[in-house]
């Protein structure tokens, strides 16, 4: 027998009307807050991740699922969705619209992790990103647009983290100084951090090894050394959310795995997800679509994993009041007449939006009721010689048991079973 890769998992037709309320939610949310989907390959070009992502990343280091085509191209799965959005973005000339340009989509993502409760190597994300948005609000508004969405499915108990990780100009100066910190505890770094160390001192605040978090406690914080107009900003993005009566923590220890973030950094997190509590990771990548090859343009954005989401829902209760579809009408056959009978009516109610249901694995009339049952069909019906004789059968009601006699014609029994 072949089993699913290492890390996946199949979404089973119990599971999807989860899924799909989830997937509602998301299209409904961003509806009314101007968001249009957008679909883009799963795999692309790896330099895309290489630039986009940062190659000193986790993600880029050690997550990616790269391979050569039959081409000899180096094609990577997507790992996230943002970068393939700013590459869609600036490919497409959508920065030629009215902006700002405000997108979403629903994805699956790739990452070669260790496999664990809440980390997948085939995951899913919810995410939205707004390019060309200049004004402070944008932040807010990107904020705001996940905690509706978790407010839509009634999820309850997350905590909004936010951080600014500043521009260029006082990130530099913050990495020397960061780097003068790390330096002091240089021999018991891991050996990723090592390189990281010179590159970009800051992955290593973000670092899963023990040691190397241990040691980032201390480390100086980004927040204390902010330029006045990053901290402006902070400031404001602050204040848009107080005027909405959102609660939120300062965190300065998030500094968001990626490496295309300034600014604005948000993490929404949830105690009943254990290690893996981060559910929704965001900020602004003011420098990504210049970094692609585009002109300079602003961006913020989050993504949301549905799994994770998934695992908080249960814990909460928020998949037992989903209603599972089931059979309004459920039509048994007994002998060859009756049965192309039931086929038709089958068809036709279809047709009419009704869903019909008939037996297809030949089962005698008693074993046909029972799963007529099983199924929860709200009526049945039963076709034999003397119906189909006499065009007309009784009706039955599955909950009450009462009965009524209907002409076999699709439209009669539609009107009957309303
Ligand atoms: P983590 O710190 O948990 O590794 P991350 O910073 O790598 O997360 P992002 O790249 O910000 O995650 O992705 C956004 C969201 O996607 C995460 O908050 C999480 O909910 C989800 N996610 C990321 N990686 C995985 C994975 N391997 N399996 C399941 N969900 C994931
Ligand atoms: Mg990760």
């Amino acid at each position: 027998m072949i089993n699913k890769p290492r890390g996946t998992e199949d979404i089973l037709p119990s599971d999807s009307p989860l899924w799909q309320k989830i997937e509602a939610a998301a299209r409904e949310v961003c509806d009314t807050f101007g968001y249009r989907e957008i679909r883009t390959p799963v795999f692309e070009d790896t330099a895309l991740f290489q630039r986009g992502v940062g190659d000193t990343t986790d993600v880029v280091q050690k997550e990616m699922y790269t391979f050569e085509d039959k081409g000899g191209r180096s094609i990577t799965l997507r790992p996230e969705g943002t970068a393939s959005l700013a590459r869609s973005f600036i490919e497409n000339s959508l920065y030629a619209d009215p902006q700002p340009t405000k997108l979403y989509y629903l994805i699956s993502c790739y990452r070669y992790e260790k496999p664990q409760s809440g980390r997948l190597r085939e995951f899913h994300q919810f995410g939205i990103e707004c390019f060309g948005g200049t004004a402070d609000a944008t932040d807010a508004e990107v904020i705001t647009l996940a905690l509706s969405f978790f407010e839509k499915l009634g999820v309850t108990g997350l905590k909004l983290n936010v951080n600014s990780i500043g521009c260029p100009v006082c990130k530099q100066e913050y990495n020397q100084i960061l780097r003068e910190y790390f330096r002091q505890h240089q021999e018991k770094l891991c050996e990723t951090c090592h390189t990281r160390l010179e590159k970009n001192p800051m992955r290593i605040i973000d670092c899963k090894s023990e040691i190397c978090s241990a040691i980032a406690q201390d480390a100086p914080k980004m927040i204390d050394h902010l330029c006045p107009d990053c901290k402006e900003h902070l400031d404001k993005t602050l204040r848009y959310l107080d005027s909405v009566g959102v609660d939120y923590i300062i965190d300065p220890s998030i500094v968001r795995g990626l490496d295309y973030y300034t600014r604005t950094v948000f993490e929404i997190t949830s105690d009943q997800l254990g290690a893996q509590s981060t559910v929704c990771g965001g900020g602004r990548y003011n420098g990504l679509v210049e970094e692609l090859g585009g002109k300079p343009t602003e961006g913020i954005g989050f993504a949301i994993g549905l799994e994770r989401l998934i695992m908080i829902m249960k814990s909460q209760g928020l998949d037992q009041e989903i209603p599972q579809s089931r059979p309004d009408i459920f039509i048994a056959a007994i002998g060859d007449d009756a049965d192309v009978t039931a086929q038709t009516l089958v068809y036709q109610l279809r047709k009419m939006g009704c869903r019909a249901e008939r037996d297809l694995c030949n089962r005698s009339i008693k074993a046909q009721m029972k799963y007529a049952n099983k199924l929860n069909a709200a009526y049945s019906m039963v076709l034999g010689d003397d119906e189909i004789t006499n065009q007309k059968a009784e009706l039955k009601n599955m909950a009450d048991g009462t009965s009524k006699p209907v002409s076999l014609t699709a439209e009669e029994i539609f009107q009957n079973i309303q």
